[in-house]
C-alpha cells in the first residue's frame, strides 16, 4: 500500500489518535496513490501509525480511517463503523416521538468527512472529504441495504469545503425515489417540515433537539424572542410549551415562510406569533429604543468565527447580540444564548455573555449549560467535534 511517512517527531497526535494528518508533517510518500485511496501513515523511525484516505489537494493530506493495522478499508469496513453508529443513535430513533437524527457524524463516528442524516423514510448525506468521496457508491449502497424502510438517499454536497479537497460541489439523488420538496419529521412530539433540496445544512439543525426542549419546558406563560428563527424550530418549542407570544427574527423569507408551515401543523395559534424579517442586530436595537420587554430570549446565531483571524470580530459579535437580549429581559427573564462557532472555546463564551451582562447592567446567572444533542458526539480524541455551546441565564434584577 502507498505510505505517507511523517516527519521525525511529528508522530504525536497520531498517536493521541487524532484523526488529521497535516501537510507540513510528512516528510515524502513512498509509492503513488490516488485522490481518496487508502494510504498507510508511517513514523520516521517506519513505525506503523494508521491506515487513512489520501486528500492530496487539502492542506490535511490524510484522514484516518483506522488505527489497526489489521482492519482493511472495504466494505466490511464501512459497515462496521455505520452499524456502530446506528447502535449509538438507536435509542432516539426507538424513542417513537423522533423519527430525525444525525446517523454519521463524520471524525466523531471514526468516519471522516461523512455525514449522514435521517429524516423519516429518507437519508441525506455529506460528503466532505476525498476519502468519503472515492468509496461513495459502496458506502450508499450499504446504507440502503442497513436501512431497509429507507425510501431514498439524497446528496446534499453542496458545500464549499469540498474545494478544498479539490472536490466540486454536488447535489443529486445517490439510490432510491427522490425525497418530496418536504418530509415530515416528529423531534420529541413536535413536527416539522425539512425541506432537504435548499434547507441549510441537510435540512434541519438536528444538534438543538434536546435544546428545544429545555426552551418547551421553560416557555410557560412568557414572551418569547426567538433570534436567529430559521424554521421555527424553538418557536414551536416555546409555543408547545404554552408561550404567551412567539416572535421569530431571521433574514430569511423563506425559512419564515416555514416556520409559519411548522406552527401551524402543530395546531399552534399563529396569532401568538409574529415572523419578522429583519436583520437581528437592528431588531434588538429597535426593540431597545421602543422599551420592548420579553421573559425569554433565544439567541442561535450562524457560526460567528469562521476562521482563527474572526476570533475578534466573532466575539464582538457575540457580546453585541448578548448585550442587547440582557438589555430586554424583564426580572426572572431567560437567555438560551449559544455559540456554534467551533473555535469559541467554552469559557471564552461564558466571559463574552458575562461582559454583555455586565454591560447591560444587569445580574444574571448560569441555570444550564447545553450541548449539540447525543447523535452529534465528540470523539474524545477529536476535541474539535465539539462546537455548540449553549447557556441558559436567569436575570435577577
Ligand atoms: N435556531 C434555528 C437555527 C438557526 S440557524 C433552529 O433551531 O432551527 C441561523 C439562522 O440565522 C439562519 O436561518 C439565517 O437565515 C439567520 N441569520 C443569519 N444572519 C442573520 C442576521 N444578521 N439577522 C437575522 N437572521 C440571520
Amino acid at each position: 500500500m502507498p505510505t505517507l511517512i511523517l516527519k521525525p517527531k511529528r508522530e504525536k497526535s497520531l498517536l493521541n489518535r487524532h484523526p488529521w494528518v497535516f501537510s507540513g508533517a510528512i516528510a515524502r510518500a513512498d509509492g503513488q496513490a490516488d485522490i481518496g485511496e487508502s494510504v498507510d501513515i508511517k513514523a520516521a523511525d517506519g513505525r506503523w501509525l494508521a491506515r487513512a484516505a489520501f486528500s492530496p489537494q487539502s492542506q490535511i493530506r490524510a484522514r484516518v480511517w483506522t488505527f489497526n493495522r489489521d482492519e482493511t478499508i472495504d466494505e466490511h469496513f464501512f459497515r462496521r463503523r455505520v452499524e456502530t453508529a446506528m447502535a449509538l443513535r438507536q435509542p432516539i430513533l426507538e424513542s417513537g416521538d423522533t423519527t430525525a437524527c444525525r446517523i454519521v457524524c463524520a471524525e466523531s463516528d471514526g468516519l471522516p468527512g461523512l455525514i449522514v442524516d435521517g429524516y423519516d423514510r429518507w437519508l441525506v448525506c455529506q460528503f466532505l472529504a476525498a476519502g468519503g468521496e472515492y468509496w461513495k457508491k459502496t458506502i450508499v449502497e450499504m446504507l440502503a441495504e442497513l436501512f431497509p424502510d429507507c425510501r431514498g438517499i439524497y446528496e446534499r454536497s453542496d458545500v464549499n469545503v469540498r474545494r478544498k479537497e479539490g472536490l466540486k460541489p454536488i447535489t443529486g439523488v445517490l439510490w432510491g425515489e427522490a425525497p418530496p420538496e418536504r418530509i415530515d419529521i416528529l423531534e420529541n412530539g413536535r413536527r416539522y417540515q425539512v425541506d432537504v433540496y435548499t434547507g441549510h445544512k441537510t435540512g434541519f439543525y438536528l444538534d438543538q433537539r434536546d435544546n428545544r426542549s429545555k426552551v418547551a419546558v421553560s416557555a410557560k406563560n412568557r414572551r418569547v424572542l426567538n433570534c436567529f428563527s430559521y424554521t421555527g424550530g424553538f418557536a414551536v418549542a416555546a409555543l408547545i410549551g404554552g408561550a404567551r407570544r412567539v416572535t421569530n427574527v431571521d433574514t430569511s423569507a423563506t425559512a419564515l415562510a416555514l416556520a409559519r408551515e411548522n406552527v401551524a401543523m402543530n395546531g399552534l395559534d399563529d396569532a401568538r406569533v409574529e415572523y419578522i424579517d429583519r436583520d437581528v442586530f437592528t431588531y434588538l436595537r429597535a426593540c431597545h429604543a421602543a422599551r420592548e420587554k420579553f421573559d425569554l430570549i433565544v439567541l442561535d446565531p450562524p457560526k460567528f468565527v469562521k476562521s482563527k483571524s474572526d476570533l475578534k470580530r466573532g466575539a464582538r459579535g457575540y457580546k453585541d447580540i448578548n448585550r442587547l437580549a440582557f438589555e430586554l429581559l424583564d426580572p426572572g427573564g431567560l437567555l438560551f444564548t449559544f455559540s456554534c462557532s467551533g473555535l469559541m472555546p467554552p469559557e471564552l463564551f461564558q466571559k463574552i455573555v458575562a461582559d454583555a451582562a455586565l454591560d447591560a447592567g444587569r445580574s444574571a446567572a448560569i441555570l444550564n449549560i447545553l450541548h449539540q444533542a447525543s447523535d452529534h458526539p465528540t470523539a474524545l480524541a477529536f476535541p474539535e467535534g465539539s462546537y455548540l455551546n449553549g447557556l441558559v441565564c436567569r436575570v435577577s434584577t
